[in-house]
């Protein structure tokens, strides 16, 4: 149980992932997953198919989510694992989370549209599988599609990201709301890759206090946004603060991800992983 091929944070085509509830379980079975967890961004709506699909591979399953929150001015992602994704409160937070997307949308649009990239509104609605999340990530394949970009990266560089043309801030969750989403859907919340914030040392030490003091409990250490040096170093921050450990590719596209389904190292072995608290949790198939 402890040296599982666990991937626990994954994207479909009902957030920002390119591929079907269905084609990523068969996807991560192939690479070797032996427990997986659909994170879709702020959405439930795959779960069902998610669940369904990795038992009938016989694949262990963990309901999940990824919850943009907004904390000390920067977006912060909380997964949730183990959740019960037919509980209301959860639905009704995420549904509330998700709710301006599309006016943002139309404001990125415009704000590219005075950068001389036109219909950028139309473009990314044409990669969008849900009409309730239009995200960057759809924006960024409609410019590399369209040759303004080589690849997603560079589109986040030039244009999605803050101070640049596209960007346009947002008021997302609030950090306590999500992890008493998650808790009381009988979850764990995990904050997701830890070092894509780029906090001073006194905001993220803020973030792990405030997290824990609303009942938090997990942090990625192993995922597909971090280099090697950060994986060691969140390791050593989960210790610290005597938290679960994580781990999960952030897998969107067999195009655009770096990281492939299952094939991040294991976690380190003096490290108490997150699905070890969360067995009962786990759904399964019984011969
Ligand atoms: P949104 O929720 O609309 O703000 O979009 C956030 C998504 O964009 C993330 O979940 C990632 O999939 C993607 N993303 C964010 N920052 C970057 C980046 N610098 N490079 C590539 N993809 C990114
Ligand atoms: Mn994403
Ligand atoms: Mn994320
Ligand atoms: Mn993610």
């Amino acid at each position: 149980m402890h040296l599982l091929n666990a991937d626990l944070h994954s994207h479909s085509n009902v957030s920002d992932g390119t591929l079907s509830p269905e084609v990523l379980a068969a996807r991560a079975h192939a690479q070797g997953v032996e427990l997986w967890s659909l994170t879709d961004h702020d959405e439930l709506a795959g779960q069902h198919r998610a669940r369904d699909a990795a038992l009938a591979l016989g694949m262990r399953y963990l309901a999940g989510t990824e919850i943009s929150v907004s904390f000390a001015g920067t977006t912060v992602h909380i997964v949730g694992l183990g959740i019960d994704p037919d509980d209301p409160a959860l639905i009704a937070g995420l549904a509330a989370t998700r709710g301006g997307r599309r006016e943002r949308a139309q404001q990125m649009a415009a704000g590219l549209a005075a950068v001389g990239i036109k219909d950028a509104f139309e473009g990314a609605l044409r990669y969008v599988g849900n009409p309730e999340l239009i995200s960057r990530t759809h924006f960024a394949r409609f410019l590399v599609e369209s040759g303004v970009c080589e690849d997603t990266y560079a589109v986040f560089r030039r244009y999605l990201t803050e101070g640049k043309p596209g960007y346009v801030p947002h008021q997302w969750a609030r950090l306590g709301d999500a992890v008493r989403w998650i808790r009381e859907a009988g979850g764990i919340a995990v904050i997701a890759h830890p070092a894509r914030y780029r906090y001073t040392p006194i905001e993220e030490y803020a973030l792990f206090t405030e997290f824990i003091g609303h009942g938090g409990r997990g942090v990625e250490v192993m995922t597909g946004s971090h280099s090697a040096a950060e994986q060691a170093r969140y390791g050593e921050t989960a210790r610290e603060f005597g938290l679960l450990a994580s781990r999960g590719s952030d897998f969107h596209s067999p195009e655009e991800s770096r990281i492939e389904l299952g094939s991040l190292p294991d976690l380190p072995g003096h490290l108490e992983p997150v699905w070890m608290a969360l067995e009962h949790r786990i759904q399964e198939t019984h011969p």
